[in-house]
């Protein structure tokens, strides 16, 4: 089983077929400490019916993060 080619959403968790666009995103942890850098994948177009892909909402949900913070 040859688990590092699955590509997956960390999104939506649905796997990213080829032929979709994606985005990755790098994952900054203090405690890999010059390990390989770990990435996220999401969706870069939205599905059928959606108005926002899987990186939209994903960054949507980081910017209500960082206004609560702010306001707190
Ligand atoms: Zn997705």
């Amino acid at each position: 089983m040859i688990v590092s080619c699955a590509t997956q959403c960390a999104y939506c968790h649905s796997p990213i077929v080829s032929g979709q666009r994606w985005v990755r995103e790098k994952i900054y942890d203090p405690g890999l400490n010059g390990r390989d850098p770990n990435y996220h994948r999401y969706h870069a177009e939205p599905f059928t019916g959606q108005e926002a892909s899987c990186w939209e909402k994903h960054q949507m949900e980081m910017e209500i993060g960082r206004t609560n913070a702010y306001a707190a």
